[in-house]
């Protein structure tokens, strides 16, 4: 068995879509493919959630119209005439019925978010399965929801792997089909109610699928040539990686590289699974892997940037040294609002952090002042993490006008920056 993966970006038009029943035509041997939502439907979703959510129910439809156009071209392309699956049909009314018919406020905005969001993952799944079908591949489509049992917490749910082996095997194993088609990112809890893994979370998906079912390896197809030293969006000159280990690869993805979703490594770390990202126009090229040992270090320097930062200076308003007494307490209110700290730095009666943007912001402020603390904070930062930076790295980035922090060990060099 092999697991592959396409984001949302190698199946946002028909062509991409194609291509992907060509790649799964040439492979031999049984396999599972993860999809994520095609394009930008979840960040379309998204606003089909906030207009819901603030009761605005007629910004709602006309968002979600949109999302019903964009696959309806996508569909007409494919089957060369207008063509809505039955199934794809069955989830138009589901989500109408969302937005038209429910109270926002008999759930969590959370709850909700997963609900109408995880719609994205569904359509796509089933427009790629049926197709599949059309082109003479032959695929079953998977509900991943009756797949991987999930806690609840909503939109950043974990995944319960022991719960989820029998129910995924069970699945593959009393079916006579070679290809299955599942979502990324989506799952629900015992009750049944659909969760999310937090963004980017189908690579995640993906490498959990191939644990589950011991897979010979996991590929991530994408629209670059492998894993690049930079984005190169961001930065000049990058060039590519053809191989790293799966401890590179940890430290890569939490630094906020966007080659893969950060849990991705330990399912298949622990397996010893490769995880391949493959080039999604070029199938013949080698793309990188990520395994447990590699014939050659890392030579070069790796550049990442994490956008949507935001920087607290937390002070305790009585002058208490905060070290012993106050850091277990300050990280119990960021936690409590699901808030990821990528930077900590502490003097003995203060601490910066550099945190996700979040939407509680006010709410963790006034905490914060509610714990007896004074904060202060900026908003609009970036961190750059250079591993294996160079002298010349020092002088371009480390003394530039807009750096608010730095820290730096022998090997890596962390500069948080207003954009
Ligand atoms: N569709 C989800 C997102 O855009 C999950 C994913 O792409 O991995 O965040
Ligand atoms: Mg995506």
């Amino acid at each position: 068995m092999k697991v592959y993966k396409f984001g949302g970006a190698s199946v946002k038009e028909a062509a991409g879509v194609r291509n992907l029943a060509e790649i799964a035509r040439s492979t031999e041997g049984r396999l599972f493919i993860v999809v994520s939502a095609m394009g930008k439907t979840t960040n379309a979703l998204e606003r089909v959630m906030d207009s819901f959510w603030e009761g605005r129910t007629g910004e709602a439809v006309v968002a979600m119209q949109g999302v019903v156009d964009y696959h309806a071209q996508i569909l007409a392309d494919l089957w060369g005439e207008p063509h809505l699956p039955q199934r794809v049909r069955g989830f138009y009314e589901e989500l109408e019925e969302i937005i038209t018919l429910s109270n926002p406020k008999s759930r969590t905005y959370e709850e909700w978010y997963d609900r109408i969001v995880s719609f994205g993952e569904l359509i796509s799944t089933s427009i790629v399965s049926d197709y599949l079908t059309f082109a003479g591949v032959g695929s079953e489509w998977l509900d991943m929801r009756r797949m991987f049992l999930t806690n609840n917490r909503f939109r950043d749910a974990n995944i319960d792997i022991e719960v989820s082996t029998p129910r995924l095997r069970r699945a593959v194993e009393c079916s006579t089909s070679r290809v299955f088609v599942g979502q990324g990112f989506i799952g629900a809890t015992e009750q049944g109610a659909t969760t999310t893994i937090g963004r980017e979370g189908s690579d995640y998906s993906a490498a959990v699928a191939g644990y589950i079912l011991e897979a010979e390896s996991v590929s991530i197809w994408k629209d670059v040539e492998g894993i690049l030293n930079g984005d190169p969006k961001q930065f000049e000159g990058v060039s590519y990686i053809p191989e790293l280990t799966y401890l590179d690869a940890i430290e890569l993805a939490y630094s906020g590289a966007q080659i893969i979703h950060p849990k991705t490594i330990k399912p298949l770390q622990n397996r010893s699974i490769p995880l391949y990202v493959k080039c999604f126009v070029n199938p013949s090229l080698p793309g990188s892997v990520i395994k447990e040992s590699i014939s050659k270090p890392i030579d070069i320097p790796i550049l990442i940037l994490k956008k949507n930062q935001v920087l607290l200076s937390i002070k305790p308003k009585d002058y208490s040294f905060i070290l012993e007494e106050r850091m277990a307490e300050i990280f119990a209110i960021l936690e409590r609002h699901r808030t990821k700290v990528h930077l900590v730095q502490n003097s003995a009666i203060s601490m910066a952090l550099c945190i996700d943007a979040t939407r509680y912001l006010e709410e963790i402020v006034e905490e914060f002042h509610g714990s007896g603390f004074s904060v202060k904070y900026n908003t609009d930062m970036e961190l750059l993490t250079i591993r294996g930076y160079r002298k010349e790295h020092l002088q371009e980035f480390v003394e530039a006008e807009n750096v608010y922090m730095t820290q730096r060990s022998r090997k890596v060099l962390r500069i948080l920056r207003k954009k």
